[in-house]
């Protein structure tokens, strides 16, 4: 029987991507799978922390085997913000539209606009820890371009590219994107392990 992993999201699409990567070892549930249905506190000053601390509330409420992952846009002339406030960059109603529009207003007149996502993904297996990192490096543009994607998308283009997060080719995004990354990391440690 295959043994059962928590992915602390109650994102469906990150569900099923990381149901691909994974799922011919584990069964990968979501929180919803386990009935968590409470906001988990992200109350860390780190990306990496936040993602290690909702790992740890699953371990320590379910007793599962769990990992979570976190993500931030890192802004080189903003000193690394909006960071661990990237979903609430402008308000706590966590709207992208506004982020974006809050993040260019803050960039404006800026020349130097290069940028970075980076996702910490935290695993808690047989009571250790373990943390994948992954990022991507690119720029912020002047104004938003293109329709697919989410957050900050629009606005971002990724080094060695010219279209957007939101112009190019989900699978494009995939392989190249900070979330796609990390998560290949901690595949290949899990499928280590068979
Ligand atoms: P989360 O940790 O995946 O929820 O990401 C936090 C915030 O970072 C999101 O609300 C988005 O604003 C932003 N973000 C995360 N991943 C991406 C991405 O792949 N593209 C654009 N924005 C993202």
């Amino acid at each position: 029987m295959k043994p059962t992993l928590v992915f602390a999201t109650g994102n469906s699409n990150k569900l099923r991507e990381v149901r691909e990567l994974i799922g011919q070892h584990y069964v990968v549930k979501g929180l919803a799978d386990i009935g968590c249905m409470e906001d988990i506190p992200e109350t860390s000053p780190t990306i990496a922390g936040n993602a290690l601390q909702k790992a740890h509330y699953v371990r320590d409420h379910y007793q599962l085997d769990c990992f979570s992952e976190d993500t931030g846009l890192e802004v080189d002339a903003l000193n690394g913000d909006p960071g661990i406030y990237s979903a609430r960059y402008a308000g706590p109603q966590k709207n992208a539209q506004d982020n974006m529009q809050l993040l260019l207003q803050n960039l404006e007149g800026k020349d130097h606009r290069a940028a970075q996502f980076r996702t910490v993904v935290a695993l808690i297996l047989d009571g250790e820890e373990h943390t994948f990192e992954g990022i991507v490096r690119g720029h912020i543009l002047e104004a938003p371009r293109g329709t697919g994607g989410f957050g900050y998308d629009p606005v971002f283009v990724p080094e060695g590219y010219h279209q957007t997060f939101a112009e190019l080719d989900a699978s494009i995004k995939n392989q190249i994107s900070h979330r796609g990354r990390a998560v290949r990391q901690l595949a290949e440690f899990l499928s280590g392990r068979f």
